[in-house]
């Protein structure tokens, strides 16, 4: 182990080494090799669908020796060493493998604590007996072992279970469970927890599926004026608690990650007793964390998980979350960014415990700049970039990197005054050039921009950069838990490297795999050329997974929150979750919270010939499916006359055993109103084209329809109902992955929006607001099994959610489809 002195420039990191591959396959063999472990379908493609994931599939299943096949419960064991064997130790994975092969390592605690060993050793040497014993080999649970402490746990629990009954925190429960037997079969011990449960309380009732009361304030710690209580989205109600993973400051935390030296050393970023007691005297012990997006574009979808993330975390452990600018590109960042980020932020319901900038802090790292050159670890270099690419490339240091402390403090103050141009100078840091990791190459540390800053002005033309701002002002802000995405790994030694040439406190830095998404782009650099290059209507266009075009589109902060909870916060990588998966939560949400109207997309006049001209019925409609008739505020008033629209969709000429709308001489029932029975058509010039339908209603409702249909009527007589227009979309692009395509922009889906100009609504719409959402309802399903395809999208396009667009004005009320109420996700398959 090294100490905690300052480095040699040495640091490196082994994450960079590649598995060995096995030639290289083509797709359909390494379908076949995939689904012969026994993966389902599902997981088979989405590990398809990633390059790396893919390669390391086979890599292991050729390892394993199973390329013939093996069991469904090995194959799922191996997947997840394909996708979360620690890098640093690939040198004992095939070694490894054999513990699963022959069952000696059989469930997923077993392999966690496998990967955290490894982790831990690295490629060094290690002893077996050691390992056995950290994993759990050879030790049998059986059931009636976890049966036994199940019963313990829930005994020990019984009164907040009988309290909190179903929306107890099972994942607690569970824990309990793990730490008497941390070897039992996760499966198998959820399962005996939910029977064992179940007896206790009786079947689920309605009233356990009731929206829990929000627990009352919390009292905030003394040493800040945090309110992190009121309106931050519930975090603590669901099963499994996402949060379990990290560590708690309460218990010293000490940052335990590894880096590996080339001379194969390992040294842990260790906080000093003195460094550790300033951090937890201004700490604490409470959680810090910060979600820090950088001003250079909306946020989306990915960063409503890394808000569920850092916010959440702190929320749950009762500490705080900095909403912190990254702001060290003036170029590539605007104020709009800025605000947008503030207020949508809000709106996801997270309430920062403080604003801060990086560039608020431009002076103290200036100040820490020059201290690290007079260290020795930082000097100013002329190359160029492509120079600096070159010699990266070849392992070279740069002509300039052993030059006198004292000249490049000097340059240093000139870049600092503007008197060296754009290009002509930086500041390098000195780390380790000889390095496997390219992240020590002695990475950039200030540049010169004569480009004023959003926040900071016109003070600087130095601008510090990522690697050099990011790792100290989580230090300086004492975050307590430094939470990025996975792509950041390979940067941990660059982080840590600099805090300990600078005799900073070390965060604990965690990460976790990136959200992605089916059918869309997330990454800023690609929805800012949608945006640019106008593919889309701007950065809220509601065919975007940005957290504003969700919005626009009728998503709830919710729903998304509930989809990231669900998502979970782990490491695997190369996770592509489903678009039906948000789409599930959405609906879910919806379905409690949207009015139900009629509307008409594609209108066929029905005149009613036995109904006179100038009467006007007015009826009564349900805003909810279950609504009582007691109850005014559920209803709506809907008129009927004798002209009458309904969906184009809801007429054949051709009547059969199957279907439930109008056809000649057949009767439907129109919801809310009368059975109508067509009696004639009339057609257009051409004798094909229907123009409008004859029918006779029947006032006294005596025959019995086969068939209910949604309509609209004339408000009197002569005057079209509302028109409204609908704007339908669909998935942005067509292929799943679109950003593995070299050419993701031929991907686009043609026909992701299509306007509806002249809909026809029932009059209550009219007082609509923007951001209303209402599900236009179709009725019989029956009826939409059978329907005729309808612009393209099917029976479900007019049984959807819709919501209110800011286009919409007095004149004219605009509509868009947030989802269809088709569910195509299956909740057990977990993606
Ligand atoms: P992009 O690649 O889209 O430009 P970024 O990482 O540069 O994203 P930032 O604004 O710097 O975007 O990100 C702020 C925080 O959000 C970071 O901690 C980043 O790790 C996290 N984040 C960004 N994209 C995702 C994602 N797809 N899933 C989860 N977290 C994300
Ligand atoms: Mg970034």
């Amino acid at each position: 182990m090294r100490d905690s002195k300052p480095l040699g420039n040495k640091l490196t990191d082994s994450t960079l080494k590649q598995p060995a591959m096995p030639g290289l396959a083509n797709a359909e063999d390494e379908a076949k090799l995939f689904l012969s472990i026994g993966l389902d379908q599902r997981t088979a493609t989405n590990a398809l669908a990633n390059a790396k994931v893919t390669s390391n599939l086979s890599a292991v299943i050729h390892e394993a020796e199973v390329e013939g096949g093996c069991d469904k419960a090995i194959g799922n064991l191996l997947y997840m060493v394909a996708t979360k064997f620690p890098n640093n130790a690939l040198n004992h994975r095939a070694e490894f493998l054999k513990y699963i092969t022959s069952g000696q390592i059989k469930n997923a605690p077993q392999l966690e604590a496998a990967f955290s060993f490894f982790s831990s050793i690295g490629p060094s040497s290690f002893d077996e007996k050691e390992f056995e014993k950290n994993c759990g080999v050879g030790v049998e649970v059986s059931v009636e072992e976890i049966s036994k402490v199940v019963e313990a746990v829930i005994e020990e629990c019984k009164s907040q279970i009988l309290a909190e009954r179903y929306r107890i925190n099972v994942g607690i429960l569970l824990g309990k469970v793990r730490k008497e037997l941390p070897w039992a079969d996760g499966k198998t011990v959820k399962e005996e927890m939910d029977t064992q449960l179940r007896n206790l309380l009786g079947e689920k009732t309605e009233k356990d599926d009731e929206k829990p009361i929000k627990k009352k304030k919390e009292k905030a710690p003394k040493s800040t004026d945090a309110d992190l209580t009121t309106q931050t989205p519930s975090v603590t109600q669901e099963v499994s608690n996402p949060f379990s993973d990290f560590p708690d400051p309460q218990k010293n935390i000490q940052v335990h990650q590894e880096i590996f030296f080339s001379d194969g050393t390992i040294w842990r970023p260790k906080n000093t007793a003195e460094k550790l007691e300033k951090h937890l005297q201004f700490t604490g012990r409470s959680v810090y964390t910060r979600f820090p997006p950088e001003p250079n574009g909306y946020l989306h979808i990915g960063h409503a998980k890394a808000m569920f993330v850092s916010f959440g975390l702190a929320k749950e452990r009762g500490g705080y979350c900095y909403l912190r600018y990254d702001d060290t590109n003036p170029e590539a960042e605007k104020q709009e960014y800025i605000d947008h980020i503030q207020e949508i932020v809000d709106w996801m319901g997270w309430k920062p415990f403080k604003v801060t900038y990086s560039s608020d802090y431009f002076q103290e790292l200036y100040d820490l700049a020059i201290q690290l050159i007079k260290k020795g670890y930082a000097y100013v270099d002329h190359q160029t970039p492509e120079e600096i690419k070159s010699y990266r490339e070849s392992k070279t240091d740069s002509p300039w990197r052993n030059r006198p402390i004292a000249e490049s403090l000097k340059l240093f103050e000139e870049m600092r005054k503007g008197m060296i141009d754009e290009g002509k100078a930086t500041l390098r840091m000195k780390q380790d050039m000889k390095s496997e990791n390219p992240n020590m190459y002695d990475l950039i540390a200030y540049r010169i921009k004569f480009t004023p800053h959003p926040h900071a002005g016109d003070k600087w033309c130095i601008y510090p950069s990522y690697d050099y701002t990011h790792c100290i002002v989580d230090s300086l802000e004492n975050i307590t838990h430094s939470l990025c995405t996975l792509e950041f790994e390979i940067r941990r030694p660059s982080y840590y490297w600099l805090l300990e040439a600078l005799d900073l406190y070390h965060p604990h830095v965690w990460e976790y795999s990136r959200l992605s998404i089916t059918n869309t782009v997330l990454s800023k650099r690609k929805l800012n050329r949608l945006v640019r290059e106008k593919w889309v209507d701007g950065w809220d266009d509601p065919r975007l997974m940005t957290l504003a075009g969700l919005r626009r589109r009728g998503y709830t902060p919710d729903a998304i929150n509930a989809f990231v909870r669900d998502v979970g916060i782990t490491r695997s990588d190369g996770s592509l979750i489903r678009l039906e998966k948000i789409e599930h939560y959405i609906r879910e949400d919806l379905n409690k919270k949207s009015r139900r109207v009629m509307v008409v997309l594609k209108p066929l006049k029905v005149v009613i010939k036995n109904m006179e001209e100038n009467v006007v019925m007015n009826l009564r409609a349900k805003f909810w499916p279950d609504a009582a008739d007691s109850e005014e505020s559920s209803h709506y008033e809907v008129p009927f006359s004798r002209v009458v629209y309904i969906e184009s969709s809801d007429f054949r000429l051709k009547d059969s055993k199957d279907y439930y709308g109008l056809a000649p001489g057949k009767t439907v029932m129109l919801r809310y109103a009368f059975p109508i029975k067509c009696v004639d058509i009339i057609y257009a010039e051409d004798k094909s084209t229907v123009l409008e339908l004859h029918a006779e209603y029947d006032p006294a409702k005596s025959t019995k329809p086969k068939g209910v249909i949604h309509w609209v009527s004339e408000p009197s007589h002569g005057i079209l109902p509302l028109k409204v227009e609908v704007r339908m979309f669909e998935k942005l692009f067509l292929s799943e992955n679109p950003s593995e395509l070299e050419d993701w922009l031929a991907d686009l889906n043609p026909n992701s929006k299509i306007v509806i100009a002249e809909a026809l609504a029932v009059p209550v719409l009219k007082h609509s607001c923007h951001g209303d959402s209402y599900q236009f309802e179709r009725l019989d399903l029956s009826t939409m099994l059978v329907s005729q395809i309808c612009f393209g999208f099917g029976w479900d396009a007019q049984k959807s959610y819709f919501c209110v667009d800011q286009d919409s004005s007095a004149d004219k009320l605009v509509f868009n489809r947030t989802v269809s109420l088709r569910d195509s996700y299956v909740k057990v398959s977990g993606k």
